[in-house]
């Protein structure tokens, strides 16, 4: 692998001509003026999953955004690695706290690229995109290699699920490779095993059939903001545990090796109270702040 210093060289102004083009391309999910863009952008990424050596790529349509699936197979004996990534952004508004004119138009400064989804995720995909194309191109790819590049991971990938679905035979592999995630620190190389999900709920409080003037109701009927801010804040008791019963029934408990090891990474409570600017930190009792935001609802 010595040589992928001397590739990474050789290559480095198409490399970043590459990933601009795409970082150009203003794929916002939730806006949905940007449907064209959408496209652009898968399309885009299946050109470049070609151009790095895959041997099928296609902007395969769901009921949104469509999904881009390519494939090297070089022997189906071997284990295969699906790449996932997301092509589509968030939004850019408000606009003048950028330091840019454009966020779409990235600009290097200090050594790093300024623009909306150059970290995410169109960045870290694209590495892995030339991670592909340098073991193809030399020769020393060792494994099959999928590529799996969505368009509304910024939504929640509301069609993602029913196109595994649909797509539970091409899809088979062994390891999932995530292109969206974090690093403890940019000179601290992270393997990140493990995310956590989300859940959304609407709740709606409904109260009396008209506005209530507070001097002839007031202190006699409930205000629903009063009750819907007493359901917000007794979800989580003064331990930091949630309250809901059953929440816990299917959060995997993680074993004292396993958090020891977990607390074993070069990990600076200063440095994460200072970065966001705040004097103290706060959570489930009983875990540390790399427990609370890794292993912990
Ligand atoms: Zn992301």
């Amino acid at each position: 692998m010595s040589d992928i210093k001397k590739y990474i060289e050789e290559n480095k102004d198409r490399f970043l001509n590459e990933l601009f083009d795409l970082i150009r391309i203003p794929s916002i999910s939730s806006i949905s003026d940007h449907k064209e863009d959408m496209v652009r952008a898968a399309e885009y990424w299946k050109k470049t999953i070609l151009a790095a050596g895959a041997d099928y790529a296609e902007v395969s349509p769901t009921k949104g955004n469509p999904i881009v699936y390519g494939e090297k197979i070089i022997d189906p004996s071997l284990p295969t690695v699906i790449v996932y990534a997301h092509y589509d952004v968030m939004p850019v508004d408000p606009l003048d706290l950028w330091k840019q004119d454009d966020p779409f138009e990235p600009v290097i400064k200090d050594g790093k690229i300024w623009a909306r989804g150059a970290d995410d995720d169109k960045g870290q995909g694209f590495m892995h995109a030339k991670a592909f194309e340098y073991l193809v191109k030399t020769n020393q790819l060792k494994c099959n290699v999928k590529f799996m590049i969505e368009g509304e991971e910024e939504i929640g990938s509301p069609n993602m699920g029913e196109w595994c679905e649909q797509n539970k035979d091409r899809l088979k592999g062994d390891v999932i490779l995530v292109s969206d995630t974090g690093m403890i620190a940019a000179d601290v190389p992270s393997i990140t095993v493990g995310l956590r999900g989300l859940t959304y709920l609407q709740v709606e409080v409904t109260g009396p059939n008209r506005d209530l003037h507070s001097g002839l109701f007031g202190g006699a009927v409930a205000n629903p903001i009063n009750i819907l801010s007493n359901m917000i804040s007794s979800l989580i008791d003064e331990n930091g545990r949630i309250t809901v019963p059953g929440f816990y029934d299917d959060v995997l408990e993680s074993s004292a090796e396993e958090r020891e090891a977990l607390n074993k990474a070069p990990f600076s409570e200063d440095d994460y109270k200072k970065a966001i600017n705040v004097e103290a930190l706060h959570g489930e009792a009983g875990y540390t702040t790399i427990e609370r935001t890794g292993i912990r609802p």
